[in-house]
Order: structure tokens, then C-alpha cells, then sequence
């Protein structure tokens, strides 16, 4: 990966950018991994296939409780879903709906030969058990990649949708021309949405994958082996240059909100981006890599926002056009 990064391999992006949000310059050289031009593109060819099919894709995502950031996600879902010619519905079910009436619904759903994808947004509520709720879900529109069909298939080696996230990472670091066989790759994080399926896909393109995660020893030591280090561990501006070997990519998965100072770790407080942002809007997006330090060493490193999360949203608008197009052939 560092080498790809000297030679210029890893190309589309501006080798002098600006983390997000901080002054011109201050990080000379690191290449920012930027997710826009990527999603983009990845919008423009699901709307080209999306026009094909008649009638067009249909995605209905599912949207338990009032959640604030829930609901952010599900808008910004339906919206690109709309904006690449898929009709999407949102099924608002209110806080307090029953596992069983939630199950129910999902299953309706499954069986509307209208409906081609179904999200369930996540967190679900306490009391509500993700894995029944994936379990009544027809796989055929498991357009986040989560039933355990679908992840047999993706860990075959055979994938028919591939959890979003993970997707949207191989599609930026290919994007930029990472080169991946044979080189050390480390995922810090071990969920079923995240670390588990990337462990995949970049096993599956011949990298050497290791897998951290709260038990693992000696952390800094092992994630400092990686020649490409992915952070999926909602832990804000928890990976510092001492995780990251000089010359490494570092993409950032995490998404935390912080409120106040008091919610950022030590470091994040020396962050002029962090300490701007809650002084003028009383709240700040931040990852799990400290993206300032973080660019004195790195090759490579994705920013948060703009970086894996446009992706996440592309790829979820890729898997339900695919939905669509699979279940249109068999019909
Ligand atoms: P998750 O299900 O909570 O899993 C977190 C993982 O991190 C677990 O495997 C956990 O280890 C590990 N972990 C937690 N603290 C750790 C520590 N101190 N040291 C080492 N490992 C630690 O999280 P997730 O759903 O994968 O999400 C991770 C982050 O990515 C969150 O911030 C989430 O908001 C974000 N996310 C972003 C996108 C996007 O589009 N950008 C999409 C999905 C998720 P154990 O297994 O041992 O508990």
C-alpha cells in the first residue's frame, strides 16, 4: 500500500488536502481518500441500470422509534435512492412497536412482489433481537447483505449482496488503486456489518487479513503491521499515529457524535476542527482515527465525514438495483 501511495497508484486525489475542515497545507502529502467522487459514480451507473428495468427497483427500508441519527441515515437513504430512479418507502414504525408487529411487517414486505429491497435501519430497539428480525427477511432482497444466507455466499467466496460498508471500502481503495494482494491488512473491529465482511472481500483479494478487537493484546503493535488499517470500532479518534506504520492507508469507518468536550478523548481536544465545531454548532462528527495525528505518518488516510460513509449510502443503492435486476431475470 505505501508503495502504491510513492508511485502515485493510488491517484484521483489531492496529495496536499486539507483534513476536514483544517487549515491549507497542514497536512503535506498524506492523500485524503475522498468518498464523493467515488458515490458518485457509483449513483450514476446504478441510474443507468436502474433506467433499464421496468418496472423500476423498488426499496423499502424500515424505520423503528425516533432516533435522531436513524433518521438522518434513513433520509439520506431514500433520497439517493430516489435520486438513481428507485422508488423508495419508508415504513415508520413508532418506539415501542413489538418484535412480533416488527417481524410481521418485515415479512409482508418479503412477500410484496412490488418490494425488490428491504433495509431494516439499525440500532433496533432493546428488546428487539436483529438476528429474527434478519431471519424472516426474504434473502433475495437482503439488499444489506446481512441474512445468513447471504453472508454463507459472501464467505464462499460467491457474493450475491455484500453488507454495504465493507462494499463501499473495497469500491474506494480500488477507486484509488490500492493494491491489496499479498499485503498486510488489518480491520480493527469484528461486527457482522463491518470488520467480518471486509475480513472477507479482502481475504478474497489475496491480502493477509488480521482481525482486532477489544481482547486483542498489544493493539498499537499489531495494527502497526498493517500496510492498509480499517478502524470499525465507534471509539472517537481512537487510532493515533502509534497504531499506523509510516506510509500506511488508514481508512476510518467510525461514526461518533460528540456534544461537548467532555465527550472527546484527550487528544481530540487539541483538535482545532473538533474544538471549533462544538464551540460554533455545539456538536461534531468525528471517527475513530485522529485524523490530524494520524496524517504526520499515513500514506493514505479517508476523512470523517466524506470519506467511507457516501459509500455506504452508494452501495446500498447498488445492492437493491442488483435486487431488482436478479429478481426481474427469474421472472
Ligand atoms: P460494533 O458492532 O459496536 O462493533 C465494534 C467492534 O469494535 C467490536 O468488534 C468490538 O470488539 C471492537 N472494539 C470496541 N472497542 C474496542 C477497543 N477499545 N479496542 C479494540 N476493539 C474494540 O460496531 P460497528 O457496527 O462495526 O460500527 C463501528 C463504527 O463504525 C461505529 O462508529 C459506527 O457508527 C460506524 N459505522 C459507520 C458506517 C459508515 O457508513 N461510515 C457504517 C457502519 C458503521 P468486541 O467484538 O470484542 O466487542
Amino acid at each position: 500500500m505505501s508503495n502504491a501511495c510513492r508511485t502515485g497508484r493510488i491517484r484521483g486525489s489531492r496529495p496536499c488536502r486539507t483534513g476536514p475542515g483544517a487549515p491549507p497545507d497542514t497536512f503535506p502529502g498524506v492523500i485524503v481518500l475522498d468518498g464523493a467522487p467515488v458515490a458518485k459514480r457509483l449513483g450514476e451507473e446504478a441510474r443507468a441500470a436502474a433506467a433499464g428495468l421496468s418496472p423500476p427497483p423498488a426499496l423499502t427500508v424500515f424505520l423503528l422509534g425516533s432516533d435522531p441519527a436513524s433518521q438522518t441515515y434513513v433520509a439520506s437513504k431514500t433520497r439517493a435512492a430516489r435520486e438513481a430512479g428507485v422508488r423508495a418507502d419508508t415504513v415508520r414504525l413508532p418506539s415501542g412497536t413489538s418484535p412480533e408487529a416488527l417481524r410481521d411487517a418485515v415479512v409482508k414486505a418479503s412477500r410484496d412482489p412490488g418490494v425488490d429491497g428491504i433495509l431494516v435501519q439499525m440500532p433496533l430497539e432493546a428488546g428487539h433481537d436483529l438476528r429474527r428480525v434478519l431471519d424472516s427477511l426474504d434473502p433475495a432482497k437482503d439488499v444489506d447483505g446481512l441474512h445468513p444466507e447471504n453472508v454463507g455466499l459472501l464467505h464462499q467466496g460467491r457474493p450475491r449482496f455484500v453488507p454495504c460498508t465493507p462494499a463501499g471500502i473495497l469500491a474506494l481503495l480500488d477507486h484509488y488503486e490500492a493494491a491489496l494482494s499479498g499485503r498486510r491488512a488489518v480491520v480493527l473491529g469484528r461486527s457482522e456489518l463491518v470488520g467480518r465482511p471486509l475480513a472477507a472481500l479482502l481475504t478474497a483479494r489475496d491480502a493477509t487479513v488480521t482481525v482486532c478487537h477489544s481482547r486483542t493484546r498489544d493493539l498499537p503493535a499489531v495494527c502497526r503491521e498493517a500496510d492498509l488499517l480499517v478502524a470499525a470500532i465507534g471509539r472517537p479518534g481512537f487510532v493515533t499515529a502509534d497504531f499506523v506504520r509510516p506510509g500506511a492507508t488508514v481508512v476510518d469507518v467510525g461514526i461518533n457524535r460528540l456534544q461537548s468536550l467532555d465527550e472527546a478523548p484527550e487528544n481530540l481536544r487539541r483538535s482545532e476542527r473538533v474544538v471549533e465545531a462544538i464551540r460554533t454548532k455545539g456538536r461534531v462528527l468525528v471517527g475513530d482515527v485522529d485524523f490530524d495525528d494520524v496524517a504526520r505518518v499515513a500514506a493514505a488516510v479517508t476523512p470523517v465525514p466524506g470519506g467511507v460513509g457516501p459509500l455506504t449510502v452508494a452501495m446500498l443503492i447498488h445492492n437493491t438495483v442488483r435486487a431488482a435486476t436478479l429478481r426481474r431475470a427469474k421472472s
